[in-house]
């Protein structure tokens, strides 16, 4: 089965609260509402629901932004973008979400309810109880005007109850898991707007995907349980003339796992896309590896670009079970993004990431070392962040270079002078100062001069010199590093050792 052509252009929406970091599962749900738009030629809308003044932070309002922007997810209508339906941040939108709640309460949709936290929980314990099925119990339905005053004049405050019709069981097509139902009853009277005004999640959603004529809402498995909610809410809308094109399709993506199948938590420092942008992973990387988490281009072929994503999206396609975020594999993949990024442009991408994320000021002279440092690197890293540590000793001022303590204590020992000494003679006799002959120099005089394995002769050189027993090829890293800063740190792990 494949989605069918839309009758109308598809305009779906991705939606996020700014609160705490941008998390993989919420950029995963906003790249396929991506794909899906980019693939029927549709409208992607990006809306921030920032209605809980508690949580809400312009931070990480920001955060989002930056992150849609990093992941290349660009938005038709938006923030920054504008668009005719806007604006888009909920918290400018309060006007209207007052007047839909006081008509939804005029028309009976909707009523006040005065219970307080304590009460709901009491009458909740009881039903736990029994063994009833959980959920507000109707109290405030139908209170008469004097229990209204009573309430009032005690100074209790309300919240706005949306009145679910009994009777009526909720079903649709989900385009992920097919038919679902949830029979009449289950679902009960909910809360719209808290008792301080502000309008919930539950109110503003809905409103706004009719305001902004949403065809297809592709969001999280976790949000399920609130789409029967909604459907009856649209029901409402719609008699109300405050929705009046048809009611979007859902499709329910599946849930995000982490490690040993549980829900891959906030908690999770892998669960933060910030984590990727920080250690350098690229964004064909890591676009690539979220649309593994429910789809695949084909089932032999696991790398694809974005464009192809967008070219052959299919949102029937996409998988009901659980997917599980697989670091490893997400950084493999990265890896190979890495290597398929011709040299010049890994050099540029090192260069922003090391100004980005570890504050280098890139120079054309420290540009310069990074295009002829990031051969040597380009095959051996996952990450941009890998590259940098690999090439920080010939990036750092010398005046701050450090070697690696525990390398130092392993590799620097008192055996490793006389190498040490034996290399700053060879060196400093030099002529050349290229890979190749600083390679002869050294094999001559610690090989064969001093009669060591290759390994013990180069070890203590490369942790003088690199500050690591990890480092990009030796001879290739001596000439970038240059004569003098070679030598001066030959001498001064001599000193120190
Ligand atoms: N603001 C909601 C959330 O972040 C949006 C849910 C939806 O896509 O309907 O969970
Ligand atoms: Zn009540």
């Amino acid at each position: 089965m494949s989605t069918p052509p839309a009758a109308h252009p598809v305009r779906v929406r991705f939606c996020p609260s700014p609160t705490g970091n941008p998390h993989v599962g919420m950029a995963r749900t906003a790249l396929f509402n991506w794909a899906f738009a980019r693939h029927h030629g549709g409208t992607f809308v990006f809306r921030i629901e920032d209605t809980d003044s508690q949580r809400d932070t312009e931070e990480s309002y920001e955060q989002l932004l930056t992150s849609m922007r990093w992941l290349g997810l660009d938005w038709d209508e938006g923030p920054e973008v504008g668009g005719p339906f806007g604006p888009y941040r909920q918290s400018d939108r309060l006007d209207r979400y007052r007047d839909v709640a006081a008509r939804l309460v005029d028309a009976g949709h909707a009523y006040r309810c005065y219970c307080t936290p304590d009460e709901l929980e009491r009458r909740r314990e009881a039903d736990r109880a029994a063994k009833r099925p959980p959920g507000y119990d109707g109290h405030c339905r139908e209170l008469s005007s004097e229990q209204v005053g009573a309430y009032e004049s005690e100074g209790r405050t309300s919240v706005v109850r949306f009145r679910m019709p009994e009777a009526e069981s909720y079903s649709w097509i989900d385009l992920i898991r097919g038919e679902v139902t949830f029979p009449a009853g289950e679902v009960r009277d909910y809360v719209l707007v808290r008792a301080n005004g502000e309008p919930l999640y539950t109110l503003v959603n809905p409103v706004d995907d009719a305001a902004m004529q949403i065809t297809h809402v592709l969001r999280g498995e976790d949000l399920l349980s609130s789409t029967p909610r909604q459907l009856a809410l649209w029901g409402a809308l719609r008699e109300l003339g405050v929705a009046e094109g048809a009611i979007p399709e859902f499709g329910h993506l599946p849930y995000v796992m982490g490690e040993g199948n549980k829900k891959l938590s906030k908690r999770d420092p892998e669960s933060s896309l910030l984590f990727y942008v920080e250690q350098g992973y690229l964004p064909e990387g890591m676009t690539n590896y979220l649309a593994l988490l429910g789809w695949s281009l084909t089932e032999d072929r696991d790398r694809f670009s974005l464009q192809e994503m967008a070219d052959a999206f299919d949102i029937t396609r996409v998988n009901s079970s659980p997917a599980r975020f697989d670091l490893k594999k997400c950084t493999a993949l990265n890896a190979d993004w890495i290597r398929l990024l011709d040299a010049e442009e890994f050099a540029r991408r090192l260069g922003a990431f090391l100004t980005a994320e570890r504050g280098i000021g890139i120079d054309p002279s420290v540009q310069r070392v990074v295009s002829v440092a990031s051969p040597l690197v380009q095959e051996r890293v996952e990450t941009l962040a890998q590259a940098s540590d690999m090439l920080h000793f010939l990036l750092v001022e010398e005046a701050a270079f450090s070697v690696d303590p525990d390398d130092s204590a392993k590799m620097l020992t008192a055996d490793a002078a006389p190498v040490l000494q034996a290399s700053i003679r060879a060196l400093e006799e030099l002529t050349d100062w290229t890979s190749a002959e600083i390679e002869a120099a050294l094999r001559t005089s610690l090989v064969e001069g001093l009669g060591l394995k290759p390994r013990l002769a180069f070890g203590p050189v490369r942790v003088a010199v690199s500050g690591r027993r990890v480092s990009p090829p030796l001879f290739e890293s001596l000439e970038i590093l240059g004569r003098q800063r070679t030598l001066s740190r030959l001498k001064a792990a001599v000193t120190d050792g």
